[in-house]
């Protein structure tokens, strides 16, 4: 391959486990910039695969902030503008990546692909698998089939939608699945497959971001304090995270409905972790009686992923209107 035509693959470290090691100071697992040995080891393994290396950040992924995540997208939407380079590799925590993976669905627009990925294990564990993650998601970033996929997440050989997939395991290689919806391909045998295309989010690319948007847990008997506090302390939208199809408790029904008569959107999701909102109940606090009064519902998003979107929503400067437009089909 001459240099005119060279391919790269861009891979973005921005930290996790998948860097740390067990040090023996604190007696406890450490960011411990392993990177660089790992990019010799993936260059062993893969001789022939050009790549770009950045090394955004090294943050345990608990400390990103959505603002980071933003930045991230936008950055890795300018490198794919470089006709050598065919797609990104994002290495990255894994306690968040659900997020940060769906703030770089929303937000980049590209038809290379993303395939974001970390490790449940830290460098020098037995059975680590970060660098199994990396080959697999650069080949997976190399698949034809990838184009026009957008973002993807690949961890323990199972390729995922940002859109469905959470972390439903603290500690088990197998951390993540897309609870009804499934994997979108595999790494078998060696191979990439594809089995289905992932949960796009629609054409629609945000172009900004308001991070001043909480994430509210409700409780029983809960009275809407939490609410009012998030109000109070200059939230510019909130989301609500309530039960079963959609339902709060009757007590915070009245600081629901003042939030959003303040012009606030108020976004209502479930703590469950399959099947969505619905507007079925009309008693005080039912998904339907909270729809007649402006909530907008989160239809299939988690908590943490629909306050990314009303996030991005804000930042774009939609309407009250064009919010609800884009919960429909996020
Ligand atoms: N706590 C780590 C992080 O999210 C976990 C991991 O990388 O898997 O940064």
């Amino acid at each position: 391959m001459d240099k005119f035509n060279k391919r790269e693959i861009a891979i973005y470290f921005t930290g996790g486990t998948i860097s740390m090691t067990h040090d023996s100071e604190t007696f406890g697992v450490v960011p411990a910039s392993k990177f660089p040995k790992l990019i010799e080891e993936l260059k062993l393994v893969m001789p022939e695969v050009s790549i770009r290396l950045i090394y955004w950040s090294d943050l345990p992924s608990p400390h990103i902030t959505p603002g980071q995540m933003y930045r991230l997208a936008k950055d890795i939407e300018l490198m794919l503008e470089d006709p050598s380079i065919l797609g990104a590799v994002v290495i990255h925590g894994t306690d968040v990546m659900e997020e940060t993976s769906y703030m770089l669905e929303l937000v980049v627009d590209s038809p290379k692909p993303i395939v974001v990925t970390g490790a449940m294990r830290y460098y020098g564990e037995p059975g680590y698998d970060g660098l199994r993650n990396i080959i697999c998601s650069v080949k997976a970033c190399l698949s034809p089939e990838s184009r026009n996929m957008g973002t993807m997440i690949l961890m323990a050989d199972r390729i995922l939608s940002p859109h469905e997939a959470i972390k439903v395991h603290s500690s088990s290689l197998n951390a993540f699945d897309s609870p009804g919806g499934g994997s979108v391909g595999f790494s078998e045998g060696g191979h990439i497959s594809f089995i289905r295309r992932p949960c796009n989010t629609g054409s629609f690319k945000f172009k900004g971001i308001e991070t001043k948007v909480d994430l509210v847990k409700l409780n029983t008997g809960d009275e809407g304090n939490f609410i009012r506090f998030s109000k109070e302390n200059g939230a510019r939208g909130i989301v609500l995270e309530g039960f079963g199809a959609g339902n709060i408790p009757s007590g915070a029904v009245s600081a629901v409905e003042q939030t959003i008569k303040q012009g606030i959107p108020v976004v209502l999701v479930t703590c469950c972790i399959q099947g969505g909102v619905y507007p079925i109940y009309a008693y005080p606090g039912g998904g339907k009686a909270l729809l007649c009064k402006g909530i907008i519902l989160g239809g299939r998003l988690n908590g943490p992923k629909a306050r990314i979107l009303l996030m991005l929503a804000i930042g774009s400067n939609l309407t009250m209107n064009e919010i609800k437009e884009i919960f429909k089909s996020p």
